[in-house]
């Protein structure tokens, strides 16, 4: 018996615009698509907060007792700057202004993805495919979508005929959007493009001499469009059609439309079952991106070094920050509504670390039953991490009842209270209690004793400058220092 056939898990599918019951095509096994990072830059906290809404989805599914094939591209070529079909390749152009291989741009972001994500402590994906890696395979589909008669060929590039496809389907199915309104607001074609509409795009370009990234196909040396790379993987590796498709809200229009588009043109059906957009993380009621640089980087958020910051946060703060928002709902970073989840971060922490103090009793005057129940409904309602986590501080009131011996449990009960709440709060939401051991306690009051000395020294000699600089890294580290009469003292938040 897995835990999926008694928890009735809805999803809110974007093409239908409603929370539809979740039933795989193949009974127990999951298929999962979602549109990975262009490795052209590091990733800021916006695009994390996509990956961490996945990662709770993946988490959850796994939980629930499916077998999840869970699959993320890495785009490291086609994407145009401004997502345009002209113009130059982000990666190319970074290569360029760096002075260095496309690929090496590629490796360094890529690695900076992998770090920061296993940070902020993310399974990841069982297969993680690369653009470049699928030429063949994206060559292959635009070969039949030619065939098939919804693409054109002009001077070494191929486009998707998006007027001729919406006379036998619908362009728009997904974004709600609709040719005409697309037609009307579009600007005329200014002549120097080979598009036969504005709305076409571009499926495989014609590399000019000094584009480096280029591979050989019927049409020329060229290189893949944008949206391909997304219909060929997932094709790939997890068959034409599939369970759940997912990525960041931005993505739904061109990005995604253009994907089921391609898909319909090849195969004649559509690709994805349940279409799932996380929303965006914001910055002063903005858009966190990395083009206008209204963003904050992880890295930035873990060491405190960002002037919008009063101190360092971190990774499951930031985590548990992010969860305590459903991943529909628009989330606004801010240094208070940050410090406002370190504290209940802690709190919950808190009560976790007292939950081995509790003694079962003869009989419970708590139904853990119904609670556990109100967790999964939570999760089961579109992955409701908000409401859990307002379960789980529910929890949190228990431990302090049970401890000051107000509520009681049996050993049976306990024993389940203390196994839900450490899977809920550490498999599903994959937060991590951020204690240090005895021994690295140790070694941290050392270093810190031996600073301190330092800073004594440096005052014994006159050496201002020096004391203050200790003093005030280390408070931006958080551990703040007092000067009493038995010498300076510190305390760590
Ligand atoms: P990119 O590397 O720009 O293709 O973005 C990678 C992922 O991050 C995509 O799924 C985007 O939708 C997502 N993303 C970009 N900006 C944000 C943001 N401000 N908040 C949440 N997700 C974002
Ligand atoms: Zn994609």
């Amino acid at each position: 018996m897995h835990l999926y056939q008694n928890q009735n898990l809805k999803i809110y599918n974007s093409l239908s615009g409603e929370k539809e019951l979740f039933t795989p095509i193949h009974e127990g096994n999951v298929g999962m698509y979602v549109c990975g990072p262009t490795v052209y830059s590091n990733v800021h906290l916006g695009n994390c907060r996509t990956f961490i809404s996945f990662d709770l989805i993946y988490r959850y599914l796994k939980h629930l007792g499916y077998k999840v094939r869970y699959v993320r591209n890495i785009t490291d070529v086609g994407h145009i700057v401004d997502d345009e079909d002209e113009g130059e390749d982000k990666i190319a152009k970074k290569a360029r202004i760096d002075q260095i291989e496309p690929m090496e741009v590629v490796q360094k972001y890529t690695v900076d993805f992998h770090q920061i994500l296993e940070l902020f402590n993310n399974l990841a994906p069982s297969i993680e495919p690369t653009a470049t890696g699928h030429i063949i395979e994206q060559i292959e589909i635009i070969k039949q979508i030619i065939d098939n008669g919804f693409a054109y060929i002009v001077n070494g590039s191929v486009y998707f005929d998006v007027i001729k496809y919406n006379k036998t389907n619908n362009y728009g199915i997904l974004s709600g959007r609709n040719i005409e309104d697309m037609i009307a607001n579009t600007r005329e074609l200014d002549g120097q493009s080979d598009k036969k509409n504005p709305q076409d795009f571009a499926l495989w370009k014609n590399a000019e001499p000094q584009h480096i990234m280029r591979w050989p196909s019927p049409w020329g040396d060229g290189f893949p469009g944008w949206h391909l790379e997304c219909t060929a993987m997932s094709t790939k590796y997890l068959g034409e059609r599939f369970d759940i498709h997912g990525g960041g809200m931005d993505l739904k229009f061109p990005h995604h439309e253009c994907e089921i588009a391609q898909n319909e043109a090849c195969t004649g059906h559509s690709p994805v079952n349940y279409w799932m957009h996380a929303n965006m993380l914001t910055l002063n009621g903005k858009k966190m991106a990395k083009s206008t640089g209204n963003n904050i980087l992880p890295r930035e958020l873990f060491s405190g070094e960002n002037n919008i910051l009063s101190k360092a946060f971190s990774p499951a703060v930031a985590r548990f920050f992010i969860l305590q928002a459903h991943y529909r709902s628009i989330l606004d970073f801010s240094d208070d509504a940050i410090l406002a989840s370190e504290k209940g971060f802690n709190r919950l922490m808190e009560a976790i670390d007292n939950l081995n103090e509790i003694e079962p009793a003869a009989t419970s005057s708590i139904n853990i039953q119904s609670w556990k129940q109100a967790c999964y409904d939570a999760m089961n309602d579109d992955f409701n991490s908000p409401i859990l986590i307002a379960q789980l501080f529910e929890a949190v009131r228990y431990i302090n009842l049970l401890k000051e011996f107000k509520e009681t449990l049996n050993a049976a009960d306990l024993e389940s209270f203390k196994k839900a709440i450490k899977a809920f709060v550490f498999d599903i939401l994959g937060l991590q209690n951020e204690k240090l051991s005895a021994d690295e306690n140790n070694k941290l009051e050392g270093v810190i004793n031996m600073l301190i000395g330092m800073r004594n020294e440096a005052r014994a000699n006159k050496n201002f400058q020096l004391s203050d600089q200790i003093r005030d890294q280390l408070l931006t580290l958080g551990i703040q220092l007092k000067d009493g009469k038995e010498g300076t003292s510190f305390t760590v938040s």
